[in-house]
């Protein structure tokens, strides 16, 4: 999951210098998810009332409304009642949250439209604007679903290594998807650890851990915080099956199959336009 809206403004999991904030900031305007101010809002509330009707994708209404469902139908009263116990007060006193809310649809359109209209149309100029346009779309609704998987399915099947007593679950298939975002009993027993996982990405496939750390070394983002393994060790006990832990798989292994499972979008639709022309 986004190291921008997720782990650093919802969670407060580590702390960012400006110019790395303006960066998160402008890729989380690009994946057009609502605005910074919204997503981190309704997170904390998926946290704090989880799967209950206080959660907005509140899983045992079933798939098909943690998935999708809970972005067109009414709200449930218990979550509007729920919204004003949410302390918001330090997203809105970020002033690149605070601008990016005031003019969102200003900076989709300049942003979006650059990141995967513009600059594609400067690489590749035979490639019509209206081919491109497509793609754009297309792109956007299939990563739109890969972070709703960690709403439905990363809520119902899979594991549960660190707390047997709460739906969310470890999925490895979604550990590719939501790139290190897969790991999600373990973020739902921790959820201020800034990996979202017990490992870091030298362990585990963790390309969201490997961005921020990359920050880390240039002093871009401090303050990250980590559970430390021996407290990890003592909740599994109490409350997980050390047993579902997910085996570290190589890293080399990961790799290839994380490449291929977020990618795979990108040779299908080459292939369909090879055998097309
Ligand atoms: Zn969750
Ligand atoms: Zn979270």
């Amino acid at each position: 999951m986004c190291p921008g809206a997720h782990r650093l403004w919802s969670h407060r999991a580590y702390k960012a210098k400006w110019p790395l904030r303006l960066i998160l900031g402008a890729l989380q305007t690009a994946t057009i998810q609502e605005d910074i101010y919204e997503w981190s809002l309704k997170h904390r509330l998926h946290h704090k009332f989880s799967d209950t009707d206080g959660d907005p994708t509140n899983v045992s209404r079933g798939f098909l409304w943690a998935h999708i469902g809970w972005l067109f139908f009414k709200r449930h009263p218990t979550y509007l009642s729920k919204v004003p116990t949410i302390d918001t007060t330090d997203l809105m006193a970020d002033p690149i949250v605070k601008y990016q809310r005031k003019f969102y649809t200003l900076w989709v359109v300049l942003i979006r439209g650059t990141m995967f209209t513009g600059i594609p149309s400067y690489l590749f100029p035979d490639q019509g604007v209206g081919y491109l346009l497509a793609m754009n779309v297309l792109f956007y609704v299939i990563l739109l679903h890969y972070t709703w998987l960690v709403n439905s399915v990363a809520h119902m099947f899979g594991y549960r290594p660190y707390d047997q007593s709460i739906e969310p679950t470890d999925n490895t298939v979604l550990v590719y998807l939501a790139m290190g975002g897969g790991y999600h009993n373990y973020h739902h027993t921790f959820p201020h650890d800034y990996s979202g996982s017990e490992y870091g990405w030298e362990q585990n496939f963790n390309p969201t851990t490997l961005f921020i750390d990359m920050f880390a070394k240039i002093g871009w983002a401090y303050d990250r915080r980590k559970v430390c393994p021996q407290v990890i060790q003592m909740r599994t006990k109490r409350t997980g099956d050390a047993n579902q832990l997910r085996r570290n798989a190589r890293m080399a292994v990961d790799v290839i199959l994380g490449l291929i499972i977020l990618y795979w979008p990108l040779p299908v639709i080459y292939g369909i336009r090879y055998l097309i022309h």
